[in-house]
C-alpha cells in the first residue's frame, strides 16, 4: 500500500488525466454527468471537512503558540522575523512579475474587441484604496463569536493573540486554561489526521472537475498571459522560495518538497490557503520539525496575509490589462502597482478567487477600468491553482525560516515551564 504522501501524488495525476478525458466527452454524455456529479459531491465533502476544523484550529493554535513563545521570551523575535519574511518575499514575487511582464509584454497585440462584450456586461464592485483600508481595520477587531460564525480569520487571529499574551501575563493562575487549550489543539490535530486520509479522494475529485470544466477556446485566446503567469509563479515557487530556504537553513528543496507536498497539492486542488491550513500545520510540525508554537503562529497568519502567488499575479495581470488597452505604464505607475498589489494580496482572504476582488483596487490605482476583471474571471479558476500552491508554499517555507532566524529550537518545549512562571 503506497504511503499517504504517495497516494496524494497519484490522486493528483489521475485527477488531471480523468478530468481531461471527461472534458473531451460530449456535454450530454451520461458518463460525463455522473462523473462530474460524483466529483462535485466528494470534493465538497472534503472541503467541508477542512472548513469544519479550520476556525477552532486557528484559534487554539495561535493562542497556544503565542503563549508558548511569550513564556520563552521569543514572541517578539518571531513577530519581527515573520513580518520581515512576509514583506520581503511578497516584494520578490512582484519584482519577478514586473520584470517578466515588461520583458514579454503579455496582451500586447491582442485585439480588445474580443473582450468588449464581456466587459460591457460586467459590473465590477468598486473598491478604492481608502475603502479597502477602512474595511480592513474595521474587520480587525470583532466580537469573537461573530468572527467565528463568519469565518473572519484575521479577527480570530487578533483575538487569539490577545488571549495568548494574557494567558502568560496572568501567570500560573491560568495554567489550567492553557492546558485545556493545548489538549484541545492535540484533539483537533488528531481529527486533521483523519481528514487527511480522505485527501487523496478529495483531491482526485476536485481536479477531475477543474480540468473537465475548462473552456479550451477561451484559454487559447489568452494563452500567452496564462503561460507567463504559470512560468513566473513556478519560478518563484521552484527557485526563489527554495533558494531562501537553503540560504537560511541549508535544507534542500527535496527535503522541503517531501515534507510539504501533501499541503501544496491540496492547495493546488482546493484553491484555498485557508482550507489547506490544517494540512499545512500538520506537514510543518510532523515532517519539517517546526515547533508547534512557531507553526501555529506563522501559518495561520500567512494563510491570510502572506500570498506571494496572489501578489505576483495581481502585478502581472495589471500590466496585461494595460497592454490590452494599449496603455504603457510608466515606472512610477508600475511602482503604484507594486505597492497596491502588495496591500491587495495581504488583504485577500485565503479562499478561491479572493485575489480577483482585491485586483479591482490595483487596476483602479493606475486608472485602468475595473470592468477588465471580466477578461480575467473566466481563466481565474485555472490560474488560482498554482498561485494558491505558491501562497501555501511561501507560508510553510516561512515557518521553517522564521524558526531558524528567531533562534527557536526545533523540538517543541514542555508547557510545564509556562505553568511554573
Ligand atoms: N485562492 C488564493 C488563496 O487562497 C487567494 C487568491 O485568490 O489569490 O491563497
Amino acid at each position: 500500500m503506497p504511503s499517504l504522501n504517495q497516494q496524494i501524488l497519484i490522486a493528483a495525476c489521475l485527477g488531471l488525466l480523468i478530468g481531461w478525458l471527461v472534458g473531451a466527452m460530449p456535454d450530454e454524455a451520461a458518463a460525463r454527468t455522473s462523473v462530474l456529479y460524483a466529483s462535485t459531491l466528494v470534493g465538497s465533502v472534503f472541503i467541508g471537512l477542512l472548513k469544519m476544523i479550520l476556525v477552532p484550529l486557528i484559534f487554539t493554535s495561535i493562542a497556544v503558540g503565542v503563549a508558548n513563545l511569550q513564556a520563552h521570551h521569543q514572541v517578539h523575535r518571531v513577530w519581527v522575523t515573520t513580518l520581515v519574511y512576509f514583506i520581503g518575499t511578497l516584494a520578490l514575487a512582484m519584482l519577478v512579475a514586473l520584470i517578466a511582464a515588461n520583458l514579454f509584454k503579455p496582451g500586447a497585440g491582442l485585439s480588445l474587441t474580443l473582450f468588449e462584450d464581456a466587459m460591457s456586461t460586467f459590473e465590477a464592485r468598486q473598491l478604492t484604496l481608502p475603502e479597502f483600508f477602512q474595511h480592513f481595520f474595521a474587520n480587525l477587531f470583532q466580537n469573537p463569536f461573530t468572527a467565528f460564525a463568519n469565518n473572519s480569520i484575521l479577527s480570530i487571529v487578533v483575538f487569539a493573540i490577545f488571549l495568548g499574551v494574557a494567558l502568560v501575563a496572568g501567570g500560573a493562575r491560568y495554567g489550567n486554561i492553557l492546558k485545556v487549550l493545548q489538549e484541545f489543539l492535540e484533539l483537533l490535530m488528531r481529527i486533521v489526521g483523519w481528514i487527511m486520509r480522505l485527501a487523496p479522494l478529495g483531491i482526485l475529485a476536485l481536479l477531475i472537475r477543474l480540468v473537465a470544466e475548462q473552456d479550451a477556446s477561451l484559454l487559447t485566446a489568452v494563452l500567452g498571459f496564462i503561460v507567463l503567469v504559470f512560468a513566473t509563479t513556478l519560478f518563484h515557487g521552484i527557485v526563489v522560495l527554495p533558494g531562501i530556504l537553503w540560504i537560511v537553513t541549508r535544507k534542500s528543496p527535496l527535503w522541503f518538497w517531501r515534507g510539504s507536498r501533501e499541503a501544496i497539492i491540496t492547495a493546488f486542488a482546493t484553491s484555498s490557503s485557508a482550507a489547506t491550513l490544517p494540512i499545512s500545520m500538520r506537514c510543518a510540525e510532523e515532517n519539517l520539525q517546526v515547533q508547534r508554537g512557531v507553526a501555529g503562529f506563522v501559518l495561520p497568519l500567512g494563510a491570510t496575509m502572506n500570498m506571494d502567488g496572489t501578489a505576483l499575479y495581481e502585478a502581472a495581470a495589471a500590466l496585461f490589462v494595460a497592454n490590452l488597452m494599449g496603455i504603457e505604464l510608466s515606472f512610477a505607475q508600475q511602482m503604484v502597482v507594486f505597492f497596491t498589489a502588495m496591500v491587495a494580496s495581504t488583504g485577500a482572504p485565503g479562499i478561491p478567487s479572493a485575489g480577483m476582488v482585491t485586483m479591482v483596487m490595483v487596476l483602479q490605482a493606475v486608472g485602468l477600468p475595473a470592468e477588465a476583471i471580466a477578461i480575467l474571471l473566466p481563466i481565474d479558476r485555472l490560474l488560482d491553482t498554482v498561485r494558491t500552491a505558491v501562497n501555501v508554499e511561501g507560508d510553510i517555507v516561512g515557518s521553517v525560516v522564521v524558526q531558524q532566524l528567531a533562534g527557536v529550537p526545533e523540538q517543541a518545549e514542555d508547557l510545564a515551564e509556562v505553568q511554573r512562571a
